[in-house]
């Protein structure tokens, strides 16, 4: 696993054992209670309870609170293969605000964090799939690196205006939307239309100090058909602070996607992702009430690398990974 195979591959489409799937989750301490004293105003009974100090609510995508101590998780697997998963690395990551907790990472930075050192004793490793809580602040450093880093792309984002193509009698407006490149026109009715321009292929570059992506893109117009790359990682340009807004010139890797969400191949490294979900499921299921036996995020940490102790045993002991 994470090693280069002689298989040809694209960069979009990487074999599975050559992408790391990530997720937090949050673990449920043994108490429910939130408070040392609870007072039951019927009977009057006082009564003391021990409670998980590090213990906080989150809420999930979705909207759910849950009550408890968070954890990142990045594992491997192969294609098709039950019992096949490695998991490589846990933390117990922040879940409150820096004063509260000023020694853990939230999970965006510890993600970036992680990723980087396997990658540097992993060199195969092709690509990162993870949950819409990675943006592209997060997946900058990590493309940077030469990764193909999938995630779902946020709603709610406008249209953000990219370059005005000029060639002989043409001009085309190229906005990015919807995670990719579009060209605007306006409609008989004066709408505004992006339309998707396909995207030939997805082009790597080692860079003098980073990788480097481009997607070639042609624009079919009656005069002639264009083609143009654009970088999807991000540029020096983009890096610098708009004196007007004081914000970066253009977050590029937060609009503009290696990976389109919604294509095959995003869908492909979409899949892959589901493997954490059953990670931390089977985590839960492991204990009495789905509660991590263990008080404080240490406790529960060092119980979490017992479980994956165990499920990487299980993968060794069932041999489907051969040494070599
Ligand atoms: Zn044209």
């Amino acid at each position: 696993m994470l090693r280069d195979t002689s298989k040809r591959t694209s960069r979009v489409r990487p074999e599975r054992h050559q992408v790391l799937h990530g997720d937090a989750t949050v673990a449920a301490p043994p108490s429910r209670h939130t408070e040392h004293k609870t007072f039951d105003e019927k009977t009057g009974l006082i009564r003391t309870h021990r409670i998980d100090e590090d213990a906080g609510i989150t809420v999930e995508g979705g909207g759910r609170q849950v009550y408890g101590n968070k954890f990142l998780s990045t594992a491997v697997r192969l294609d098709s293969t039950p019992h096949s998963r490695v998991i490589l690395a846990l933390e117990s990551i922040r879940h409150k605000s820096p004063q509260e907790d000023p020694d853990r990472a939230a999970e965006g930075v510890a993600l970036v964090a992680m990723v980087k050192r396997i990658l540097k004793r992993a060199p195969g490793l092709k690509a990162v799939t993870y949950d819409a809580a990675l943006r592209g602040t997060h997946r900058a450093p990590l493309i940077a690196k030469g990764l193909v880093v999938f995630t779902p792309q946020h709603s709610g984002l406008a249209p953000q205006s990219l370059l005005r193509h000029k060639d002989g009698p043409c001009s085309h407006d190229l906005y990015v939307a919807e995670a990719r490149v579009c060209e605007r026109h306006i409609t008989v009715d004066g709408k505004t239309h992006y339309t998707p321009l396909p995207v030939q292929e997805l082009e790597y570059r080692e860079g003098q100090s980073s990788a480097r992506f481009y997607h070639r893109i042609s624009i079919d117009c009656p005069i002639k058909t264009h083609t143009l790359r654009i970088r999807v990682d991000e540029t020096e340009e983009d890096r610098q602070m708009d004196p007007k807004t004081r914000k970066k010139r253009f977050n590029r890797t937060e609009h503009l996607r290696q990976v389109p969400p919604d294509t095959p191949a995003g869908r492909r490294l979409k899949g892959f992702r589901q493997d954490s979900e059953s990670l931390h499921s089977r985590f839960d299921q492991s204990y009495p009430h789905k509660r991590v036996p263990a008080y404080g995020a240490r406790g529960a940490l060092l119980i979490y690398l017992g479980y994956a102790w165990l499920n990487n045993s299980i993968t060794r002991a069932l041999n489907h990974i051969t040494r070599s």
